[in-house]
């Protein structure tokens, strides 16, 4: 498999997509990057190209860490009483699903009003905040001890974060969010402000193709049923509204991000992680996918061949 040329072949494809711009700090990012890492794991090894070392912000990916980190402190029961697992069909700020539905929970935990709720869910332990453990945790499942939080994003998602803060303050009004509004938020725009490489989404989508079990140490990090459930979530909801087209055209779990990441698990083979900033509509990597695709097919690793 020649990566290079996966990289060659659709870095022209960033031309077709536009860097978010709705967190104004995130539209000042290069458009014109595409960077790819595989973490092998018959071979242990990762492989890397383009531009995989470079920071960018992990937004709705973080979504996966902070599932696994609650579901681990709380256990699967009390997380998945609290949201559901079903995809939504709207984009990943709408307000609609929770209102139209009228459930008592939101839908899932990769929409943004679901993910503040998981947030919500933390709480301080020996007198950590929610916050610290997360940022701990993610270092620990992408095995890189230097993801820090850029808080010059972090203060343009919550200067500009009135969706957010609008779906926050309808979950308090029904009842669900179980801290306060102002609380939730903050760890949630700092959970997506969190600088990653695709190095390291490679390392966390290879925990999830592990089976929960870090490949590098050998360590299970979180439960087999915590990783298989997150794996089949990214397959229907991990690329917002457009899970269901992606799910048939590429055929392996995916979360993306609007920083311009995508974390796939390949089970029992690789953990992929990809880069490139320009969005879709939907807010979808655009060369990201594309690549993704042609890899997918060079490697045979989608979830229905053998
Ligand atoms: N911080 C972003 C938001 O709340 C994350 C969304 C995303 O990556 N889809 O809108």
């Amino acid at each position: 498999m020649n990566l290079e040329q996966i990289v060659k072949n659709n870095l022209a494809k960033t031309k077709e997509g536009r860097v978010a711009n709705y967190i104004p700090a995130l539209g000042k990012v290069e458009p014109n990057q595409l960077g790819i890492a595989i973490y092998d794991l018959k071979e242990n090894d990762i492989k890397q190209v383009g531009d995989s070392q470079v920071r960018f912000a992990i937004e709705s990916i973080s979504k996966i860490i902070t599932f696994l980190y609650a579901v681990k402190q709380l256990g699967m029961d009390y997380v998945t009483q609290r949201v559901g697992a079903r995809q939504t069909g709207f984009p990943f700020n709408s307000i609609l699903n929770l209102e139209i539905e009228g459930k008592h929970h939101p839908l899932n935990p990769f929409v943004n009003a679901g993910a503040i709720e998981v947030t919500s869910l933390l709480k301080a332990v020996n007198n950590m905040q929610p916050f610290e453990q997360l940022i701990r945790f993610a270092r620990e499942i992408c095995h890189d001890s230097q993801i820090t939080l850029s808080t010059e994003i972090f203060e343009s998602e919550e200067r500009t974060g009135d969706m957010d803060r609008s779906l926050a303050y309808y979950l308090k009004a029904k009842k669900m969010l179980k801290a306060d509004v102002p609380t939730s938020l903050k760890v949630y725009f700092k959970q997506c402000s969190m600088m990653v490489t695709a190095e390291d989404l490679a390392n966390l989508g290879a925990v999830l193709a592990n089976d929960g079990i870090k490949p590098w140490d050998n360590e299970r990090l979180i439960s087999s049923e915590a990783a298989t459930y997150t794996k089949s979530l990214m397959m229907t909801t991990g690329l917002y509204n457009e899970s269901g087209t992606y799910s048939a055209i590429i055929g392996i779990p995916t979360k993306s991000g609007v920083g311009g990441g995508l974390m796939s698990a390949a089970t029992g083979k690789y953990g992929i992680g990809i880069f490139s900033p320009p969005l879709d509509d939907a807010g979808n990597s655009i060369a990201g996918l594309s690549a993704l695709n042609e890899l997918g097919r060079e490697l045979k690793v989608d979830l229905f061949r053998y």
